[in-house]
């Protein structure tokens, strides 16, 4: 079944995490995987030219996201500005856990005011406190309707968050699940019949997880071939290619 990967990173994590992903181990995933693009992102706000220099390689396979911290406001506008602007990236990646603000602070105006300008999707980590959870998600989703909110992880590791996930996307039609870290394969299920069949997609965030045990969730969720098709490959060709309509 063809795949594309709705979340993964290019470069290094160090301290906890200890893990790395260059081109070679991105595309060889893909050909292993039948994973035919990958919509990806550098490891940190300050890594963008990664990305870049594999979606210049690779143009077909790499749907490219501009990774940026609001709380370094003038950098990410700019960022913004260059790479969906003039280099043809196709949405935002922040990580309020990882750069510390809360999801729907105020310093996100300026990103979600871009978002709307450029018509992409933001990519928003999802499941740790107090920084990156549902609620405020939702919170930010609801003061940018327009703007089509990518809530990354579902939840990620506690019931409680992706119970949360499911209601807030429920609520606001402009949130979009990615299952990746997120263990329970029948909320995968529940997202498909209760939120919507188009706003629930495949993705591995490598190189945190390998591409066979997030692809086993979605296989084991519960669901038919069919509908397993819009959650591996059509629901995120259908989100990116919005920009072209
Ligand atoms: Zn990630």
């Amino acid at each position: 079944m063809k795949k594309i990967d709705a979340h993964a990173h290019i470069g290094e994590y160090g301290g906890w995490a200890g893990v790395s992903s260059s081109e070679e181990s991105i595309l060889k995933n893909m050909n292993e995987y039948e994973i035919e693009k990958t919509i990806l992102c550098s490891a940190n706000y300050e890594r963008n030219e990664d990305t870049r220099e594999m979606f210049e390689s690779y143009p077909k396979c790499i749907i490219p996201l501009v990774y940026v911290n609001p709380l370094k406001s003038e950098k990410a506008i700019s960022d913004i500005d260059y790479y969906i602007g003039e280099k043809g990236f196709q949405g935002i990646k922040i990580n309020p856990l990882r750069d510390a603000f809360v999801a729907d602070d105020t310093c996100l105006d300026v990103v979600m005011e871009k978002a709307q300008e450029y018509k992409v999707p933001v990519f928003i980590h999802s499941g740790h406190p107090p920084y990156s959870l549902p609620w405020s998600i939702a919170l930010l989703a609801e003061r940018f309707p327009k703007v089509k909110v990518v809530m990354i992880h579902m939840g990620h590791g506690h019931g409680v968050y992706i119970d949360a996930a499911l209601k807030m996307a429920r609520r606001y039609e402009n949130i979009y699940l990615e299952m990746s870290g997120m263990p329970m394969g029948c909320k995968i299920k529940e997202a498909y019949e209760t939120v919507g069949a188009d706003r629930i997609m495949f993705g591995t965030d490598s190189p945190f997880h390998h591409p066979s045990v997030e692809i086993q969730k979605v296989l084991t969720c519960g669901l038919e071939e069919e509908k397993l098709e819009d959650i591996f490959y059509y629901n995120a060709l259908k989100l990116m290619d919005v920009r072209k309509e």
